[in-house]
């Protein structure tokens, strides 16, 4: 019998509970019936075609699973089932959803270890971090049970005093939730969340390297009671399962988090029928220590903030400005700190960061740090690929800061999804605020001062959707998070993530007797 999720050798020693493995398996003994499948209607299911797609680990090249490679007739069937589904889940009163909600937290904390073991074998990331992300999906479900149901409606007398309107909210229809592969898991609660609280449903599209934890949570909340149908997960790739949800006129919105590249080509699809669109996009977001921070506070926070996840972020610190006058001291401090980041397997609990979730996004990364290195920035941390013969067959790479760093360099202009930091010094705060908005990218940005003058000053002027003061970047479930400029529009989380769910709805009442007489000539 294959144990379908351990196939790493460090760490793990945690199989798949044969109760879960029910819930996602049609059998145990036959080999080919352990592979994972699309999860459609509340069943697990083959695509029509007979491709699959390979889910490898980033830290070992191994594969983890495989994934039906699915085409336009599945998703297709999964907009039918999440239509149908819609009829009863948006039918169905507010405190039904909030408990359906509270349970699929409660379900999904139960399995946090199973689940963060598949994630981290899939995407890479540090098993802590994988437990983290499963929490902050169960936060987010839970943060939106207790939202629902307790929103106020506005009712106001018209001016004339013929009557009264009323403001009512009510679901969109099918939504498709098109995933990144770095939060798989938290990105999808960001849209189901709110999303289901409103009484939408939903087709989900993960990234196809990391599909399997998703369709994992996804069965997970139909066993705690959301009506079959109400979330599907079809696995395939972007151009073809993705564009027939941008095409598909039953599909009524599109909450979308990825590259703002792809972004831009979802919000030309969706204009077809004009779809209802969140677009929560690329960063390169600026870190601004001042010469009144507490500066080992800062170092710490700049650590964390760009080499977390490996530094693939949206909102990872991806510029970090220095006041001239502490330049020195933290820089020597910072890099001290970057040489202990301990590089490793996610599965290995010593591991504080694991390797770049794919051999093309570490291409990548090297790629910008060379062409800053040929316009003449220094290594005050080397970085590049690791040595040790464990890590060889993973996409590893060891931290890297580089000093005077060329503006125009790609490092600088573009978003560098990998773990490289570009340090620049400014002489104050003003340079510092015009040289952090030079971006065409405006997601998150943090001010590092005990000034609160200073600090308000600087998020005032800051073009991103969200200023972090005196704090790495946190995303909490009752903030709204998006971008400004090329970062997206709409916003995910807080009461404003759940508008963005909703339609709103004019109901006008004449008062019997006093409304105006409807004739022509009309004067
Ligand atoms: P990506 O844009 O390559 O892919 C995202 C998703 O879009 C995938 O599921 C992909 O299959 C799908 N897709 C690709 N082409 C498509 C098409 N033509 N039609 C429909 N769907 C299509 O992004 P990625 O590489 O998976 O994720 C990394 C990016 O996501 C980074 O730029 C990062 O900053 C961004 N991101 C943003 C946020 C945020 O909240 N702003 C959060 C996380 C990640």
């Amino acid at each position: 019998m294959r144990r379908a999720w351990c196939t790493s050798t460090i760490g793990c020693g945690k199989a798949t509970s044969r109760r879960d493995r029910e819930i996602l398996y049609e059998g145990d003994e036959d080999e080919e019936k352990t592979r994972m499948k699309m999860f459609i209607e509340g069943q697990l299911t083959g695509a029509q075609g007979a491709d699959e797609i390979k889910v490898a680990n980033p830290a070992t090249g191994e594969v983890v699973d495989s994934v039906p490679k699915g085409g336009r007739e599945d998703a297709k069937r999964a907009v039918d089932a999440a239509s149908e589904a819609f009829k009863v889940w948006s039918e169905k009163p507010a405190l039904d959803r909030s408990r359906v909600l509270l349970k699929i937290a409660e379900v999904v904390r139960a399995n946090v270890g199973d689940l963060a073991t598949t994630l981290t074998l899939e995407q890479g990331k540090p098993l802590g971090e994988a437990q983290s992300e499963i929490n902050s999906f169960a936060n987010t479900c839970e943060y939106y049970a207790g939202l629902i149901g307790r929103e106020r409606g506005a009712h106001t007398p018209f001016s004339t005093g013929e009557g009264f309107f009323i403001v009512t909210k009510r679901p969109l229809g099918v939504v498709g939730a098109i995933l990144p592969w770095n939060f798989p898991v938290s990105l999808m609660g960001w849209k189901v969340g709110p999303g289901l609280a409103a009484g939408n449903t939903f087709v989900v599209k993960p990234a196809s390297t990391t599909p399997l934890t998703d369709i994992r949570v996804a069965s997970l909340m139909v066993k705690a009671g959301l009506p079959p149908g109400a979330v599907n997960v079809v696995t395939g790739p972007g151009a073809v399962v993705g564009e027939e949800l941008l095409d598909n006129p039953k599909v009524a919105k599109i909450a979308f988090t990825g590259e703002t590249a792809t972004g831009k080509r979802i919000m030309e699809g969706s204009s077809k029928s004009i779809k209802r669109l969140t677009l929560e996009l690329g960063g390169s977001d600026p870190m601004i220590v001042c010469d009144d921070a507490d500066l080992q506070l800062a170092v710490e926070g700049a650590a964390w903030g760009r080499f977390r996840n490996c530094g693939q972020s949206c909102t990872s610190v991806k510029r970090l400005f220095l006041f001239d006058s502490i330049a020195d001291t933290f820089v020597k401090s910072l890099a001290e700190k970057v040489k202990t980041i301990r590089i490793g397997n996610g599965m290995d609990r010593a591991t504080h960061m694991g390797p770049v979730h794919t051999e093309e996004q570490r291409e990548k990364v090297e790629s910008m740090v060379e062409d800053a290195e040929g316009r003449g920035a220094k290594d005050i941390v080397k970085g590049g690929r690791p040595t040790q013969t464990e890590l060889a067959k993973g996409n590893f790479l060891v931290p890297a800061l580089l000093g005077d760093v060329d503006y125009d360099a790609k490092i600088a202009r573009e978003e560098c999804f990998g773990p490289a930091l570009p340090i620049f010094v400014v002489k104050d705060l003003e340079e510092a605020i015009e040289r952090a908005n030079d971006t065409p990218y405006g997601l998150g940005s943090s001010v590092w001062t005990k000034d609160v003058e200073r600090a308000y000053h600087a998020a005032e002027r800051i073009q991103a959707g969200t200023t972090w003061v005196n704090s790495p970047p946190i995303a909490r479930a009752e903030v709204p998070f998006g971008g400004f400029k090329q970062s997206g529009f709409g916003r995910e989380l807080g009461v404003e993530g759940l508008d963005h769910y909703y339609e709103t709805k004019s109901i006008q009442v004449l008062e019997y007797g006093k409304g105006k007489k409807w004739a022509f000539p009309i004067n």
